[in-house]
C-alpha cells in the first residue's frame, strides 16, 4: 500500500462520520491524486485556480473540487462552471461576482463565508463586523445563484494550541450566531470548515465538520 492511500485511510478511520475530509492536493501532481481516488477519496482542494483548470482535465470526473485559496474576480468565470465549493469567499464584492457568473452558466455554487480568526494580518477573510453590515442589509441573502453554506477559516499558524482553540472556539461562535440571525431556516447553512494537517484534532474537538488535510495526506510541499 503506497503511504498516500494509508494516510487516507488512516485519517478516515480516525475523524468522525460527521466530520468531511477535503484533501488538499495544492502543488502535488495528478498521481498523487489518482492515488488518493483509489483510495476512495472524492473530496480535494486546491488553493489556485489555474493549477487546478491544468490538473483536472486529467482527472476522473466525479471528483468533487473545493477552492480554498484567495480567489480573484478574473478567475471567477473558469471556476464557477465546475467548482463543487468556494471555500474562501472572503468579500461582498466576490460573492458578487461568483453569484452573476453562476447566473450565466445556470448553477448555484455552494459558497463558504471566510472569516478572519487568526492573530496575523496577512490572513484573508470577513471580519464579522463586515459580515453583519452586508447580512444586516439583506444584499447577501438576495444572491440567487449562490449558496451560503457556512464559515471557513485558519488558525494561527503557531505551536500555541490555547491560541488555537480559541481561534476555532471564536470561529463556532461566528457559525452559531450568523446561523441564528440570518440562517435559521437555511438547512444548507451548517458547515464549520476548520483544521489543517497540524491542528485538525483541535478543529475537530471544536466542533468542525470539515478538515482541510494536505502534509498529513501527500507529505511534505
Ligand atoms: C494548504 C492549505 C491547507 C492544508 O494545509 P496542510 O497543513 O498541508 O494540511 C488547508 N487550508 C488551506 C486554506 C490551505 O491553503
Amino acid at each position: 500500500m503506497s503511504f498516500i492511500t494509508e494516510n487516507i485511510f488512516t485519517l478516515k478511520h480516525q475523524l468522525p462520520s460527521s466530520v468531511k475530509l477535503v484533501a488538499v492536493s495544492k502543488t502535488k501532481p495528478a498521481a498523487d491524486i489518482i492515488e488518493a481516488y483509489n483510495a476512495g477519496q472524492r473530496s480535494f482542494g486546491e488553493n489556485r485556480v489555474q493549477e487546478l483548470l491544468n490538473k483536472k482535465d486529467f482527472l476522473p470526473k466525479d471528483i468533487e473540487w473545493h477552492l480554498i485559496g484567495h480567489l480573484q474576480s478574473n478567475k471567477v468565470k473558469y471556476t464557477v462552471p465546475f467548482i463543487s465549493m468556494i471555500q474562501s469567499i472572503d468579500s461582498y464584492k466576490l460573492l458578487v461576482i461568483v453569484n452573476s457568473e453562476a447566473m450565466k452558466v445556470g448553477r448555484i455554487v455552494d459558497c463558504l463565508l471566510q472569516i478572519h480568526i487568526a492573530a496575523e494580518e496577512t490572513k484573508f477573510g470577513f471580519s464579522m463586523n463586515e459580515l453583519s453590515e452586508n447580512l444586516r442589509s439583506a444584499d447577501i441573502l438576495n444572491l440567487r445563484n449562490v449558496r451560503i453554506c457556512g464559515v471557513m477559516s485558519m488558525a494561527t499558524f503557531t505551536s500555541d494550541t490555547d491560541q488555537v482553540r480559541k481561534e476555532f472556539r471564536y470561529l463556532k461562535d461566528c457559525f452559531h450566531s450568523l446561523k441564528n440571525k440570518y440562517f435559521e431556516s437555511a438547512s444548507a447553512f451548517k458547515e464549520i470548515s476548520m483544521g489543517m494537517s497540524g491542528d485538525y484534532e483541535l478543529a475537530v474537538n471544536e466542533g468542525s465538520t470539515m478538515v482541510r488535510i494536505g502534509s498529513l495526506i501527500f507529505g511534505k510541499r
